[in-house]
């Protein structure tokens, strides 16, 4: 143990005190000892410290005293070890059941191990400048329990405030991990029991980010989260775009009753798509008698017929449509559902072009007029598919609005999971996904900058 230099006198000890920061501590000395580590011996300066927690009235009597170690925030590259010595107090007060306690300070409250300004800091450093809480943990020297209690603290009231108003409301779901199957002891079926389905409500049109982030994807789930919310802000609500998911489209229709549904663009367009596979694979087993092969035309265009046409040079669309047309019966088939794909990505182009309403009947009638002339019962199905959800559709083409966000949102929480190597909490994983889905909110309602480390 290597001895230093103590502080000198009263003016010196002042000087310290002042240095630590810590009210309710007065520095007593500061020793640096082996691998440079200062130690910091402070004593309680705070008249209230001896009051009892129980009755309140201070106390004289002293029992023992006793010395605790709380950490504190790092203070320059060498370590700082707090050396606490605090008192152990008998409360004399008849009525008291307490018999003795020991000194707090807010700085520090009972029972921590840590000052409250470390408390604060990590819990603002996890959330905002690491990777994961594990990094947090390891900067702050501190344990994952503690960092993580840390940045629970942190964010979660800022996460439970009421959602900032939002016009156009974005219902949307996505996938957490595998399916888990397990057998049934009395039938001996399989089936699913945990099928991890989350539904992400988003801004779709602001800047609120992801908003809720509920288990599952039922109708019931998404009506409760929606009517546990405010009126007011419900109330603001006047689109919500959503796929086409019956039960989003009922559980908007019994929370929001005057909220649009807008049906996403893009999903329908994943809808078309499917479709025209569907036909392709379905022809060629009528036709053939068996899966496509590499020597199929249809087989052998098949992303072609999945790639939007204005990305296809004119040759190789050429191409294709010649030997579909030499392919015969399933050839045309397909070729018939591939135009129908088109002719509703031509509709759905007319999106935030602000178009005529003519405009938009005239290139539905032309999707229902192929399709109505096609003999495969897919596209039969699609167009049904179109005419049930018209309304909503119409709304996508008439306002613009889309789900587009909601797909960032995956991204980020995919990007979350993957730094902290998956999660195997449900909770932190909402949670620590909803704080990332929301820091561009944060900025722009922030009216002070955040730092990390002051203390609230
Ligand atoms: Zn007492």
């Amino acid at each position: 143990m290597v001895q230093g230099t103590h502080c000198g006198g009263r003016d010196g000890q002042r000087g310290a005190t002042l240095l630590l920061g810590i009210e309710g501590l007065s520095v007593a000395s500061v020793t640096v000892v082996a691998d440079g580590v200062r130690v910091v011996e402070v004593v309680t300066d705070d008249e209230s410290a001896a009051g009892c927690p129980r009755c309140g009235v201070l106390s004289r009597s002293v029992k023992e005293r006793v010395v605790t170690r709380p950490r504190d925030i790092p203070y320059g590259a060498a370590p700082v070890a707090l050396v606490w010595h605090k008192t152990r107090w008998r409360c004399r007060e008849q009525a008291c059941p307490r018999g003795s306690f020991t000194e707090s300070i807010p700085a520090v409250p009972a029972r921590s191990r840590l000052t409250r300004r470390l408390r604060a800091e990590c819990g603002a450093g996890v959330a905002q400048r690491f990777s994961c809480v594990l990094a947090g943990a390891e900067h702050y020297r501190v344990s994952w329990p503690v960092a993580h209690a840390a940045y629970v603290a942190h964010v979660a009231a800022e996460l439970a405030a009421p959602p900032p108003s939002v016009a156009v409301l974005g219902i949307d779901e996505t996938r957490r991990g595998k399916p888990k199957w397990a057998r049934d002891p009395v039938t001996g079926r399989w089936a699913v029991v945990a099928d991890r389905w989350h539904t992400g409500i988003v801004d779709a049109a602001g800047t609120g980010g992801l908003l809720g982030h509920i288990d599952g994807r039922t109708a019931a789930k998404v009506s409760e989260w929606l009517t546990a919310q405010p009126p007011a802000w419900r109330a603001g609500i006047t689109h919500v775009t959503i796929d086409l998911s019956a039960s989003y489209a009922k559980a908007v229709a019994d929370a929001l009753p005057n909220a649009a549904v807008v049906a996403d663009r893009f999903h329908l367009v994943r809808l078309a798509n499917d479709m025209v596979t569907e036909v392709r694979q379905r022809a060629t087993r009528d036709a053939r008698d068996r899966r496509g092969r590499k020597r199929d035309p249809e087989w052998a265009g098949r992303r072609r017929l999945l790639t939007a046409h204005e990305r296809l040079d004119p040759a190789a669309f050429a191409r294709l449509w010649n030997s579909l047309v030499d392919a015969g019966d399933p050839g045309l088939e397909v070729l018939h559902a591939y135009t129908v794909k088109e002719n509703l990505r031509q509709l759905l182009a007319l999106a935030g072009t602000d178009p005529d309403r003519a405009l938009i009947r005239e290139r539905l009638w032309r999707l229902y007029d192929q399709a109505a002339a096609s003999p495969s019962p897919e596209v039969h199905r699609f167009a049904g598919t179109i005419e049930a959800w018209w309304p909503a559709i119409e709304a996508a083409i008439t306002t613009g609005y889309s789900n587009a966000r909601s797909e960032g949102y995956n991204r980020l929480a995919k990007h979350q999971s993957r730094n902290a190597f998956g999660f195997r909490n449900v909770d932190n994983h909402r949670r620590r996904v909803r704080w990332a889905c929301t820091r561009q909110h944060r900025r722009a309602s922030a009216t002070t900058s955040e730092v990390p480390g002051q203390v609230r």
